[in-house]
């Protein structure tokens, strides 16, 4: 089995979610109705992305989703707590424990980049944390950044910045956005005072 012209796996994972536009629905279809190669890829990436699902569902994991997840989500009765800080701004933020997910919304212009990184940095703007290749679609105006809920709830109050990068072929950086989330400890416990 093999395929001339495979699709990628973050499309069949769209496709999966329904997150395709119609046209490109029905063109990745077309190719898979005549190939096997890239419909048993289909099934790996599906199995695959339940078990993230799952996780994602929860809300532990550190991940970039899709509005189309978020949406699900809500209709499915989980609470989604989200901060939109502006870009170069900062917001408070907190996280309880009726949220379920917890998401940083970040404004910023993808289009033309060819690769955008997620940088999570501490107070002093040092980098601790990069998510490299987010997926980022074409015409977004924000970038939804879902922090693991667990790890939240467990966190001293401090201050985290992120940073949208964009990374050109010859490997240059060029910021898109920076973002300051003054988290709040809400729950008792270690770190809390
Ligand atoms: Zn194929």
């Amino acid at each position: 089995m093999s395929c001339n012209g495979p699709i990628d796996a973050a499309i069949l994972a769209d496709y999966w979610l329904g997150a395709l536009a119609g046209p490109e629905e029905e063109s990745l279809e077309e190719h898979l109705l005549g190939c096997d190669y890239c419909g048993a890829r289909l099934l790996e990436v599906i199995t695959l992305a339940e078990g993230v699902q799952r996780l994602a569902r929860e809300g532990c994991l550190r991940m970039v989703v899709s509005d189309v997840f978020l949406q699900r989500a809500a209709e499915d009765g989980l609470h989604v707590r989200e901060y939109a800080p502006a870009p170069g701004g900062s917001v408070q933020c907190t996280v309880t424990e009726d949220d379920d997910l917890v998401i940083g919304r970040l404004a910023a212009d993808v289009t033309g980049a060819r690769r955008v990184d997620l940088c999570l940095c501490d107070e002093r703007g040092v980098e601790q944390v990069r998510l490299q290749d987010i997926p980022v679609r074409a015409g977004s105006a924000s970038v939804a950044w879902q922090e693991s809920s667990p790890f939240m709830r467990a966190a001293p109050s401090m201050t985290l910045i992120a940073r949208l990068v964009a990374t050109d072929e010859a490997g240059t950086e060029q910021l898109l956005g920076e973002y300051t989330f003054r988290h709040t400890r809400s729950l008792p416990g270690p770190g809390s005072w």
